[in-house]
Order: structure tokens, then C-alpha cells, then sequence
């Protein structure tokens, strides 16, 4: 079901957990599997070092030792929450990043767990082919499927800066491959990256509207112990919105120029360790970023696609 334009209320968001309860009438919840994948970025396929803010256990709920299995993950992940139902998260790491027999064994061993009715799989744009992309198409035809790709800004020069190792076309690529197969895609960005100003953040969100993603996850920036960006933070050239309060304007300002059609996935990031973030530390979380950002909007009488350019 699509949201009525004409309807939308001032501070109104297309939150994922409406898209859900539409779909499935009832709430589905994500749990995140290390499925034991690597990363072309730091293998030297694409690159080495990896991407210059990241230091994947951070921003995943998963230790360096060997994982679990994907069963006993989800089994896990089910106890904690002791929800209805439940998409499998594959989020550690590059989730393509395999021969297809592989990835075909590891999401049959998520779907076939009770109550999982989908599977959201984070990956690389550089890092899908033709054959992997039919492979998630059958699973598309059986079960609920997103997946999730990393663009994080639609500025090349920004790309090479933060060393992804791709370019913004790459992501536009990887996106019209994956539409007409019944997969829902969702776009991975940061707001704050260096160099960049409102304008050129404004401009990412005119590319993914323009790419006609289903889904957008917003990340702020965020400096994580022994990577590149705290190299640069400790010698003074990387900011960061020091405050919740600094990035809500900005984070509107982006909901305001976003299609209404696409889902939001995420707000703001979410630091799985306070002892690997060097900066910054708020101290909302994710509900209290959520009401921030809807009260602001009410206080401009706006809301999400407010000020899309068709
Ligand atoms: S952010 Fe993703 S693509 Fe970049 S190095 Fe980390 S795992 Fe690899």
C-alpha cells in the first residue's frame, strides 16, 4: 500500500514498521545474522583498508570470534524477542559475497526457521551479478525479500574520500538490475561526511528519488576507534554533528525532499559498543531520534516528500 500524497499530517514519515504492519498486519522484526561473509574492500579485490569509517563490528551486534550458525543465530535472536514474526537480517560484512551455491545454503538455513517470512541482505552495489540476482528472485517469488545496498553518497569525490571503491553509477546500476524482480531495495546513506554541505546531501537524496529505491536507511556520522575517519578526527579534519539536536534540521531537510513512497528504515545510526565510538555520544536513542524528527517537522508543517521534486 502506497501513501495517499494528498493526505499526509505535518511530522508524518513512511516508517518501516508501518510498511510492515500493512503488509503482514502485524509487526515483523529483524534479526541480524553474521553469516561469516568478508568484504571485497578489504580482501583487495576492490581495495584494501576498507571503507574509511568502518570498523563492521561497530555497527553490528557481533563479536570477531567465529559466528554461530545462521540457525542458532536466528534461534538467539528469536529468545530475546519473543516476537510473531521476523525477517533474517544478513548484516555483517558484504552479504553477496559468495558463490551462489553458498549464499543458496546459508538463506535456505535462515528461511527455514519458523516465523521468518523474509530476508533483508545489506551488500555492496559492486558485489551482485546477474546470477546472484536470480537466485534472490526466486526467493522473492517465496518469501518477503529486501536488500539493502550501501551508496552512502551520490558524490564520486566523497566516494573516493571515504575510499567505498565505487562510484555513485554503480549503485544506480546495481538497482535497475534488481527492479521487475519482486525485490524491494533500500539505500544505505550518511549525512554528514566530509566535505559535504547541505546542498550536496540534499543532492544524494534527489539521486536515490531519481534511482526509485523502495527504502532508505539515514546514518549520521559516526568516528569509530582505529579507522581512517579517527585518524582524521584526532588531526582536526573531520567534524561531527556534535549534538542530536545539530543533525535533526538537516535529517528534515532530507525527509522533506524524499519521494513519500520510499520506507524508512532507519533514522540515525546505532553504535552497537560506546567503547569503540570515539564520537559523537548522544544520548538518544532511536525512539527519542524518532520524536525529534516529528516534532520538527510539525513545527515547519511539513512532512516527508513535502519538498520532492517530480
Ligand atoms: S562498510 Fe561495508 S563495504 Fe565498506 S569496508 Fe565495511 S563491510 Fe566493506
Amino acid at each position: 500500500m502506497s501513501p495517499d500524497r494528498n493526505n499526509l499530517q505535518p511530522g508524518w514519515y513512511f516508517r518501516l514498521s508501518r510498511f510492515f504492519k500493512e503488509k503482514f498486519g502485524e509487526p515483523v522484526y529483524k534479526i541480524p545474522i553474521d553469516a561469516g561473509f568478508s568484504c571485497p574492500n578489504r580482501d583487495g579485490t576492490v581495495g584494501t583498508g576498507g571503507c574509511s569509517y568502518c570498523y563492521n563490528p561497530s555497527f553490528s551486534p557481533f563479536s570477531c570470534e567465529k559466528p554461530a550458525s545462521v540457525r542458532e543465530q536466528i534461534s538467539q535472536g528469536k529468545k530475546k524477542n519473543r516476537r510473531a514474526l521476523y525477517l533474517a537480517y544478513f548484516q555483517a560484512y558484504t552479504n553477496t559475497y559468495a558463490p551462489v551455491e553458498q549464499l543458496k545454503e546459508l538463506y535456505d538455513q535462515a528461511l527455514s526457521a519458523s516465523e521468518v517470512v523474509g530476508l533483508s541482505i545489506a551488500t555492496r552495489p559492486d558485489t551482485v551479478s546477474e546470477e546472484i540476482l536470480d537466485l534472490l528472485e526466486d526467493y522473492a517469488k517465496r518469501c518477503h525479500l529486501w536488500v539493502e545496498y550501501g551508496l552512502q553518497s551520490a558524490h564520486d569525490q566523497t566516494l573516493v574520500k571515504i575510499n567505498r571503491g565505487h562510484d555513485a553509477d554503480s549503485f544506480s546500476r546495481a538497482v535497475d538490475m534488481t527492479r521487475g524482480r519482486g525485490i524491494y531495495t533500500c539505500a544505505h546513506i550518511i549525512l554528514g561526511l566530509p566535505g559535504e554541505n547541505r546542498e550536496m546531501m540534499l543532492q544524494t537524496i534527489d539521486f536515490i528519488n531519481r534511482c526509485k529505491v523502495d527504502g532508505v536507511k539515514f546514518h549520521h556520522l559516526q568516528v569509530i576507534k582505529n579507522t581512517a575517519l579517527d585518524r582524521g578526527f584526532q588531526e582536526g579534519k573531520v567534524a561531527v554533528y556534535k549534538k542530536a539536536e545539530d543533525y535533526i534540521p538537516i535529517l528534515c531537510d532530507c525527509l522533506e525532499r524524499l519521494s513519500p513512497l520510499i520506507v524508512i528504515h532507519r533514522l540515525a545510526s546505532q553504535a552497537a559498543s560506546s567503547d569503540l565510538l570515539i564520537a559523537p555520544h548522544w544520548s538518544e536513542g532511536a525512539g527519542q531520534i524518532a520524536s525529534m524528527v516529528e516534532t520538527e517537522l510539525k513545527r515547519r508543517g511539513t512532512q516527508q516528500g513535502f519538498r520532492h521534486q517530480t
